[in-house]
């Protein structure tokens, strides 16, 4: 019992400071992500939160096992680094001095170094714990200087000006009387759906980037570097303008090309369509649900959960149905199966062809 406080004591404390690290970082880090994300190394945002987990455990495990032996020589060092470690949050994020916390993750840099090459040399499994955290602090050395060096201010006087603030999406007109879809999808359900929800998000995102970087990005790439409201919003005006394009009230065959890829991928356009409205029918929640291709150009079906798009996988969407509630429930109420099989009939395949880097 002893023995699992003396592991578990240090692992909390590494989680505290990481998480009150994350608290001061989360504000500043919206400012920093568009900057970290052009780097050419960063991985998705998942990786860092998994990486993050398991380092701290790491870092946690490192001092348990030293401490498990009695040994508490390298306490102090151990503190010093986790010290340097919030520090570096508070000047590189809160102060928002890329400078500032460049210095800082350097020493940290040798005080990690330190560490570990006197721990290997007392109890090699404890030094060897925390060389994972060292590759990773590598990394964050890395992105630290990418940033000081590629980060270029806003002005947030100018910015912030009622006067100067351009909204920079609109909501893109219909190609499409929204009457001309009969009782499959009624002008009350577009009233709704395109002139709320969907201008909703669209207005949303336009606030959200107001004096920060994203200002200047196109909406595909605030989608994947966003996190958080901006994301789900932003995600959200990309997946409806993608949804309400590919509609169309006069459908034609699917192109050719695009019909043989299906046929190759799912045996035919039917057991296509069966696969498709099944995983619509069967996603539970809020979510949508694509045709998308990878980079090989193989296809695929796949949901995505809430405001998720293809695009944060690294996969090109060719077509989607939204099953969100507030989708079919004015037409269809709970019948969310018969929305997805009349949907189904309703798609612009040239749009879907058109969106095909294939
Ligand atoms: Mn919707």
């Amino acid at each position: 019992m002893r023995k699992f406080f003396i592991y578990f004591t240090p692992i909390l404390i590494c989680y505290a400071v990481g998480i009150l690290s994350w608290y001061i970082q989360s504000d500043a880090l919206v400012e920093w992500y568009p900057t970290i994300i052009k780097s050419p190394l960063t991985p998705p945002p998942i990786v860092f939160t998994i990486a993050w987990s398991i380092i701290y455990i790491l870092m946690g495990l490192s001092l348990g096992t030293m401490l498990v032996r009695g040994d508490v020589s390298m306490l102090k060092l151990w503190i010093f680094q986790l010290l340097l470690n919030f520090l570096w949050s508070v000047l590189f994020f809160a102060l928002r001095s890329p400078l500032l916390g460049f210095i800082c993750i350097l020493t940290l840099d040798v005080a990690v170094f330190t560490y570990i090459i006197l721990t290997i040399g007392r109890r090699p499994a404890a030094g060897w714990l925390f060389a994972p955290y060292f590759l990773w602090l590598l990394f964050a050395t890395y992105l630290n200087g990418y940033t000081y060096s590629h980060y270029k201010p806003t002005n947030p006087a100018a910015t912030m000006n009622n006067s100067t603030i351009t909204s920079q999406f609109v909501l893109p007109a219909l190609a499409y009387d929204t009457s001309a879809f009969g009782t499959a999808l009624s002008k009350e359900s577009f009233d709704y759906h395109y002139g709320k929800h969907f201008k909703a998000y669209i207005d949303n995102t336009n606030r959200l980037i107001v004096g920060t970087p994203y200002a200047s990005m196109g909406l595909e790439d605030i989608v994947k570097s966003s996190e958080g409201a901006l994301l789900n919003n932003s995600a959200q005006a990309l997946n409806h303008r993608i949804y309400f394009e590919g509609l169309t009230p006069t459908p034609k065959g699917i192109p050719k090309e695009l019909q043989q890829r299906i046929i190759d991928t799912f045996g035919s356009t039917e057991n296509f369509v069966q696969q498709f409205t099944d995983t619509a029918t069967s996603l539970f929640g809020s979510g949508w649900v694509w045709l998308a291709e990878d980079k090989d150009g193989n296809l695929l079906i796949i949901s995505t959960k809430d405001a998720d798009n293809p695009i944060r996988h690294n996969l090109n969407p060719l077509m989607c149905i939204d099953v969100w509630e507030h989708a079919y429930y004015i037409d269809y109420r709970n019948r969310r199966a018969d929305f997805a099989k009349s949907y189904i009939n309703l798609i612009d395949w040239d749009k879907a062809q058109a969106r095909s880097n294939f």
